[in-house]
């Protein structure tokens, strides 16, 4: 159909903040949909409510009083006569019950439906769900256990284990096992721990495979039985359990074992009933196997790789969907075209920890030239605050190899200058990585970070 009279959004709150909440605008004002910008107190000069059509400040630097503040997003959105909010990623982008307090006030959310999002964004419940759509899994418990049925489990699955919180997200609320005698310790602690971050102390657990990559699918769902997917992206490089560098295509997978994946991440997004773009992960084994491990109900922050070598714009097939529009596309149309790499530079000290550092950025010069994206919501003179988290820019380079996408950013890379008198970046330590010959012959694995970091 023809974009310009298919069915779409008059204006949509963006319940976000940083580069997604840009991005997300963005879309918007190239499908000519007005945009409302909500904003904590210390994010009012952003560049996102300079942007946007509208803005409402919603309340204080604290997340649990502005971004994650549903009363308050729901009551700028109603007031401001929006018909949908885009969530982004992160804050309420993956809670069931924003999802449902939408529903009830006629509001489209920006994703799947709420239901579809409580069952996959419990780890426990996804993993039945996927294993019983024939999905491979990892040896473990399918449903939450108590400590003894854990500590067996565990003993029967075999040393290392991971215990991880059926709630957990964002790197936080796992924990690595290889010692047996810790096992009951680390159960007690790990539920503890998510008792605390999550409100919901439910763990499982699984076998842990130390020398793994992280495979994903991006899929994109109509909600009438149309899903296809756009690839796989390899997000190995990883610090806590926390993504750095994403790629796309994956490097080096067995023959067929892209389109094996994508087939298993189309028919697991079928059996979940998803809408709307998601993000189903895996793990690699060394032998080629793959193991589910979660899906994403949300826009990630790796999505321009898939972008720049499908040319399709995620965010715009996101509000197009949303507005009940079929997809456009059939698994045909999707062409993967050269490769594109992802950097993330976040306000953070390598040499120390990687602790944020927060404060004002006296220069600001980000890289350009040919195909390379900078996706951020930073300039000279802006203050990081401490209150979010710590992503200053993406920086995105397409190449039609993966050596020439390596040359590119590493080029990008030393041009992008932030600095000021606290803030640090991540910038030079991805350099490194990059240029490590594990990276550069993709035969790296998870443990990559750490075993350039130590000593
Ligand atoms: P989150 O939702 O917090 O991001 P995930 O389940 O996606 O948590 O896991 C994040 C990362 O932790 C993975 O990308 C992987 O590196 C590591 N991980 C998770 N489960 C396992 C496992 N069973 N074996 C090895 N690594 C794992």
């Amino acid at each position: 159909m023809n974009p310009a009279t298919e069915p779409m959004f008059a204006k949509v709150l963006i319940a976000n903040r940083g580069e997604i909440a840009l991005r997300v605008a963005r879309a918007c004002r190239e499908l000519g949909v007005a945009t409302v910008a909500v904003h904590s107190v210390p994010d009012r000069d952003s560049a996102v409510v300079r942007f946007a059509d509208e803005s409402v400040q919603i309340g204080p630097a604290a997340p649990g009083k502005s971004y994650l503040n549903a009363a308050a997003i729901l009551e700028a959105a109603q007031r401001t006569g929006a018909d949908a909010v885009h969530p982004g990623y992160g804050f309420l982008s993956e809670s069931p019950d924003f999802a449902e307090a939408c529903e009830d006030l006629g509001i489209v959310l920006v994703g799947p439906p709420a239901g579809v999002m409580g069952r996959l964004g419990d780890k426990a419940t996804a993993r039945s769900l996927m294993h019983a759509a024939g999905l491979p899994l990892l040896p473990g418990g399918l449903d939450p256990l108590g400590p003894e049925e854990a500590a067996a489990l565990a003993g029967r699955i075999g040393f290392p284990v991971i215990i991880k919180a059926c709630a957990g997200g964002g790197g936080r609320g796992m924990q690595v096992v290889h010692d047996p005698d810790r096992f009951a310790e680390e159960f007690r602690r790990t539920q503890a721990t998510a008792q605390m971050l999550f409100g919901d102390g439910r763990v499982y657990v699984e076998k842990y495979l130390s020398d793994a990559r992280h495979v994903e699918v991006q899929v994109l769902c109509d909600g009438r039985g149309n899903a296809i997917h756009l690839g796989e992206r390899d997000c190995t490089v990883q610090r806590r359990h926390q993504k750095l560098i994403e790629e796309t295509p994956a490097p080096s997978l067995p023959p067929g074992l892209a389109e094996q994946m994508g087939a298993s991440a189309v028919a697991g997004a079928l059996a979940a009933g998803y809408v709307g773009a998601g993000t189903f992960e895996f793990l690699l084994a060394p032998d080629g196997e793959y193991y589910f491990m979660e899906v994403n109900c949300r826009i990630q922050v790796e999505h321009p790789v898939t972008e720049m070598v499908t040319g399709i714009d995620l965010v715009r097939e996101q509000l197009r969907i949303a507005a009940g529009n079929p997809l456009d596309l059939e698994q045909d149309d999707v062409r993967l075209r050269g490769v594109a790499l992802e950097c993330r530079i976040n306000a953070e000290d390598p040499a120390n920890g990687f602790v944020p550092t927060p404060g004002l950025i006296e220069q600001f010069i980000p890289a350009g030239g040919p195909f390379v994206r900078v996706d951020t919501h930073v300039h000279a003179g802006y203050t990081v605050p401490p209150n979010y988290d710590s992503l200053l820019a993406k920086l995105v380079v397409w190449a039609p190899r993966r050596d020439e996408a390596i040359a590119r950013m590493l080029r990008a890379l030393s041009e992008f200058t932030v600095t000021g008198d606290r803030v640090r970046t991540t910038g030079d330590f991805l350099a490194r990585v990059l240029d490590d010959d594990r990276f550069r012959g993709a035969t790296h694995t998870t443990a990559l970070v750490d075993e350039l970091l130590r000593p």
